[in-house]
């Protein structure tokens, strides 16, 4: 299967955003738990989240992406800093019980001059504090452009953290494309991209992949999306992407920046470049 979808505004609740979903032809989506500030989130309406769970099952979608607000900082220095995260994070993923075996994207954080090592550490510690055996939602570590102190630029420093963190079977990675061409590896030679991946975190935990062209050239460390075909990747990049034997199956999404008109012909695009 081919699942090809956007970020979407969740602003008017779960089944509103699988309707829209359903207007722009796309089979998965990703939304914010919360806004970015991270303040705090809506309560849970059932109703609504199972009218979105029929929504999906009724139309084949692929499994949907929650997206933590980027602002947390589960690597900050600061203990206050550290808590809030830790809390959002476990309050989203207790809300996603409502939407059973779907995932949930966060940005593993930045060390703020701590070095990357004791970053990473906080970060595993945060994940150990957080999963749970119970949980039906698998986390994703989002790879980094690495702008900044960010931790997750590297596939090495992703392998660390699902190295340290008890309960990985309830993880996974989403590969952005606009980010891992900004931290410098080469989607132009994509199969050896992919075998890199392979070797240090294993293709299976590839759960996930955020579809962007980027504004700045390889390696630029800035995190800028651009429009499909209107960045430095390219639309025939992209296009191989989305068609690689070894990543089908597993949900697209774009996050260009774009209205939903501007999404659907995105989607109907990248619909016409995959060959199945
Ligand atoms: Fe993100
Ligand atoms: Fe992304
Ligand atoms: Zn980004």
């Amino acid at each position: 299967m081919f699942f090809i979808g956007c970020h979407l505004s969740s602003s008017k609740g779960f089944e509103a955003m699988g309707k829209t979903a359903l207007e722009i032809n796309a089979n998965t989506f990703q939304f914010f738990t919360r806004n970015p500030r991270g303040s705090q989130a809506k309560d849970i309406n059932l109703q609504d989240a199972q009218a979105l769970q029929l929504l999906l099952k009724t139309h084949h979608f692929g499994p949907i992406i929650a997206h933590a607000p980027y602002t947390l900082n589960p690597a900050s220095a600061d203990a206050k800093t550290r808590s809030f995260a830790l809390q959002t994070m476990a309050d989203d993923l207790a809300r996603m019980e409502y939407l059973p075996g779907n995932l949930y994207n966060f940005h593993p954080g930045s060390h703020v001059g701590q070095g990357a090592p004791e970053g990473l550490r906080l970060i595993i510690e945060a994940l150990n504090e957080i999963l749970t055996p119970e949980q039906h939602t698998t986390v994703l570590l989002e790879t980094m452009a690495g702008k900044g102190t960010e931790i997750g630029r590297s596939f090495d420093e992703l392998k660390q953290i699902l190295d340290g963190v008890k309960l990985n079977g309830k993880m996974g990675v989403c590969l952005d494309t606009c980010h891992v061409h900004d931290a410098g590896y080469s989607l132009a030679v994509l199969d050896g991209l992919l075998e890199e991946f392979d070797k240090q975190i294993g293709l299976k935990n590839l759960k996930a992949i955020h579809l962007n062209d980027s504004l700045n050239p390889r390696g630029a460390r800035k995190d800028r999306h651009a429009a499909i075909g209107q960045g430095e990747i390219g639309t025939d990049t992209l296009s191989r992407v989305i068609n690689h034997p070894a990543l089908q199956n597993i949900p697209f999404c774009l996050e260009t920046p774009n209205d939903l008109a501007g999404y659907a012909r995105e989607i109907a695009l990248l619909r016409s470049l995959h060959r199945q």
